[in-house]
């Protein structure tokens, strides 16, 4: 038949939400066949089950989104090469340090006609340079990839609040429309915009400028600084965006994916609360420590992120170029105090 088959590679806190939003469309639309298999990182609960098994048998992810029902044509599936092997629409949405993994898995076993998807939000950094993680799913399958980012924390979506999200794409409109079918829902819109690089880049970076509002309230500053923080936030993200691609456009910096990613998670998200924690202790705690307690088995992607930025900041000579990306690393890596985050301000004052 015609009908697209969906996967969805992941199945952590917002994979398992992306699974719920996918499969409510499949079912309810002609073009897409219903069942959507979630390949699923096998684990053994507490109570000796395995957590694929319990998926299946409550329709929930009882470890990384309790209490909300996924769809009954949600299929967790351990085995991911059987969980690509039908599929010509790939969704993937893991925590970034783990496709590379997964990518050297898959390759040789996806067919032809295969499109993806990326809600991942994170870089790789090779001794080449910087590759975002579209391109690497894009480079080692030999397939095209779409970017979808925005103002998402995954609970909120879990039950149904209203959000907005875009897509990136890169060349046909057709396939993006197509992406933007299969995510839509009444609460949840979805713009596309044709800038891969751009919506990947605010969804990648705005966790570091996560981190340093999470820096701010840990040392109870307040809104002000916080909001100082997210807007020279904002200008790095744009500024590195366009000096890595000269392609990126500015009015991407204004979708959701941009400024109100920006804002959800400076506000709400995780990279904000362990970044809190992190000050609160005077630095003195360690992010994989405080990640292990807070976050029950979901993962942090800033701190990553941000020594991925100062690794190509530092090998550019950019480091001057972007003080708050380069003093959120410092800080993560104890070379600095949580307090120099507004120092660096300072710093730059003088200079300019
Ligand atoms: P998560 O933080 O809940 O991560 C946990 C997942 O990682 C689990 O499924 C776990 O089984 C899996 N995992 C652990 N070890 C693994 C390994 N060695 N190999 C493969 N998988 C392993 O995941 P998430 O919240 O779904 O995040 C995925 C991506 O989505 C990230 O890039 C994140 O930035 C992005 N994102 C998250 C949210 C959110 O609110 N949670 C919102 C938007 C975007
Ligand atoms: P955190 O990973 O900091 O929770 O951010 C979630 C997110 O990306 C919201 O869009």
């Amino acid at each position: 038949s015609h009908k697209s088959k969906v996967t969805i590679v992941g199945s952590g806190n917002w994979g398992s939400v992306a699974a719920k939003l996918v499969a409510s469309n499949t079912f309810n639309l002609d073009s897409f066949h219903d069942e959507v298999r979630m390949w699923v990182f096998e684990e053994t609960l507490p109570s000796g089950e395995k957590l694929t098994d319990v998926i299946n048998r409550t329709n929930e992810n009882v470890k990384y989104l309790p209490g909300v029902k996924l769809g009954k044509n949600v299929i967790a599936d351990p085995d991911l090469d059987n969980a690509v092997k039908d599929a010509n629409m790939l969704v993937f949405v893991t925590p970034h340090q783990f496709m590379d993994a997964i990518c050297k898995r898959l390759v040789g076993n996806i067919q032809g006609d295969v499109e993806a998807i990326s809600l991942i939000k994170g870089m790789e950094v090779k001794r080449e340079g910087p590759s975002m993680i579209s391109s690497l799913i894009s480079e080692k399958l030999g397939i095209n990839c779409s970017v979808l980012m925005g103002a998402n924390i995954a609970n909120e979506i879990a039950v149904e609040n209203f959000s907005e999200a875009t897509i990136g794409y890169r060349e046909n409109k057709e396939i993006a429309e197509k992406w933007v079918q299969l995510f839509s829902t009444p609460y949840f819109i979805v713009t596309p915009v044709q800038d891969v690089e751009g919506v990947e880049l605010c969804g990648t970076l705005k966790n570091v400028v996560a981190l340093a509002a999470g820096f701010v309230d840990g040392l109870e500053m307040g809104n002000n600084t916080k909001a100082a923080i997210m807007r020279i936030g904002l200008r790095e993200m744009r500024a590195f965006s366009k000096l890595l691609f000269s392609s990126v456009k500015d009015s991407t910096f204004f979708e959701s994916c941009g400024v109100a990613d920006l804002i959800t998670t400076c506000l709400g998200g995780r990279n904000r609360k362990v970044a809190d924690a992190f000050a609160k202790s005077g630095g003195k705690r360690s992010f994989d420590e405080l990640e292990a307690e807070m976050l029950q088995g979901q993962k942090l992607q800033g701190v990553l992120t941000a020594k991925d930025v100062y690794e190509v900041l530092s090998h550019r000579g950019w480091l001057e170029l972007f003080p708050l990306f380069a003093t959120v690393h410092e800080i993560c890596i104890g070379h600095l105090p949580p307090s120099a985050i507004v120092e660096y301000s300072d710093r730059k004052c003088k200079e300019t």
